[in-house]
């Protein structure tokens, strides 16, 4: 038997970065929201935990004081500079502009939760997953996966990778081409393994991804290895067993996993890749955000920034909508022209400069070596970064 209906202006589905940051921006708006997410939190998230400078920029945009309180999660570790080594085993150091961290996604997106509980009027359901929805002429229909019954006028598509919004209302096939799969572990007892530096590793036999040692705090380390999709179907790579071979046999890590203590199973999910193509992120009466819009980095892999910085541009077009009573796909899609403007467009060189370097190792090795002349580090920082 169906639950009464409960109506909502805005439902954002999903409380990870995307919909958080959506919700922080909407705290102000008057209209009566619902975040609706299918976990119970802290839930953990497969990621490289690293959180991005501009992810912390775009909360501190919203105030100042969200983002300061971030830097006291427990474990974190203060990223002070980062390492990148060449498929022939040449190092860059770099330091990056905007100060950031890595934390566990458990803990992380837990406390953007936390904020959204404390600073905004956001109706919080957890255990709630969306099944399906339907956009109706004045409304969305939404069913939850305990046969709850939810309308909307406005909903608002943050469910991550797999997004039942998107699947629902804009299906299309899996794009390996733009899409990369991503597997990682804990760590502990990492030889050469330092607080405050982030590793990455580029082998010549998968260019289009890298291996990567990130601090999280306490002692434990992230560990992982993304690919692009197309690769791993071509060459039916399988990850999680790649992952510790690479471990055993690259040669920039000879010896540094002998005697370190693995926490848990290595663990694999999706990362839909941003730029290089257009990809729908609207209609009428819903939007998409983060990875459920496909704005992931294609040269580092990270969408968290991505995720909330669309979120906040969802929460203004949400409160255009309302404020013209105009919730059709004609005026939602300034929501497409402003991530395309602010987002995608930076993505796009992303995309462009790893599917270019993805079968020239040389050339990769060559830029590690011209970043070491005095002059040009900023240069080719500017260039992956
Ligand atoms: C291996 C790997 C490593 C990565 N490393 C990094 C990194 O180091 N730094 C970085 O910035 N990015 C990294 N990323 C990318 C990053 O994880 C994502 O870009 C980011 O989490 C996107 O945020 P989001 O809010 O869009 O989605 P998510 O974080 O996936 O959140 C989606 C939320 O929606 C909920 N949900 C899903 N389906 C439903 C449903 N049907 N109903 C209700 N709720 C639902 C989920 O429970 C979840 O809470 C990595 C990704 C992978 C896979």
């Amino acid at each position: 038997m169906l639950s009464p209906v409960t109506t909502y202006d805005v439902a954002i589905i999903g409380a990870g970065p995307a919909g958080t940051a959506c919700a922080l921006a909407l705290r102000q708006s008057g209209l009566r929201v619902a975040l609706l997410d299918k976990a119970q939190f802290p839930r953990d998230k497969v990621c490289g935990d690293a959180i991005p400078g501009h992810a912390l920029k775009a909360l501190r945009q919203l105030d100042p004081a969200f983002a300061d309180g971030l830097w006291q999660l427990q474990p974190l570790d203060a990223v002070q500079q980062s390492r990148l080594v060449a498929p022939n085993g040449d190092s860059l150091w770099m330091r990056w502009k905007l100060p950031s961290f890595n934390s566990p996604r458990t803990d992380f997106d837990a406390a953007l939760l936390a904020l959204v509980r404390a600073h905004s009027p956001a109706e919080i359901r957890e255990n709630t997953g969306l099944k399906t929805l339907c956009i109706e002429a004045d409304h969305v229909r939404l069913i939850t996966t305990d046969g709850t019954e939810i309308t909307c006028r406005l909903v608002i598509g943050c469910d991550g990778a797999n997004s039942v919004v998107r699947r629902q209302l804009l299906p299309a096939p899996l794009d390996r081409a733009h899409h990369c799969a991503g597997v990682r572990a804990y760590f502990s007892n990492i030889k050469g393994a330092q607080a405050g530096l982030t590793e990455y590793f580029f082998t010549k036999d998968y260019l289009q991804g890298y291996l990567w040692i990130f601090p999280v705090g306490q002692g434990v380390y992230n560990v992982g290895l993304g690919m692009l999709s197309e690769t791993v179907a071509k060459h039916k790579v399988d990850l999680k067993q790649v992952l510790p071979e690479l471990l055993a046999t690259h040669p920039a890590l000879a010896g540094r996993f002998d005697g370190a203590q693995q926490h848990g199973r290595i663990q694999g999910f999706g990362l839909p890749l941003g730029g290089g193509r257009t990809v729908p992120m609207s209609g009428p009466r819903f939007l998409l955000c983060g990875d459920a819009a496909s704005l992931i980095d294609p040269i580092q892999g990270h969408g968290i920034d991505t995720a909330m910085q669309s979120g906040i541009l969802a929460a203004a077009q949400a409160v255009a909508c309302f404020a013209k009573q105009d919730f059709s796909a004609d005026f939602i899609k300034q929501y497409d022209a402003q991530v395309a403007q602010k987002i995608s467009r930076k993505l796009t060189k992303s995309y462009r400069l790893m599917r270019f370097l993805s079968n020239k190792p040389w050339l990769v090795n060559a830029g590690v070596r011209l970043a070491r002349v005095p002059g040009l580090k900023p240069w080719v920082q500017k260039a992956i970064g």
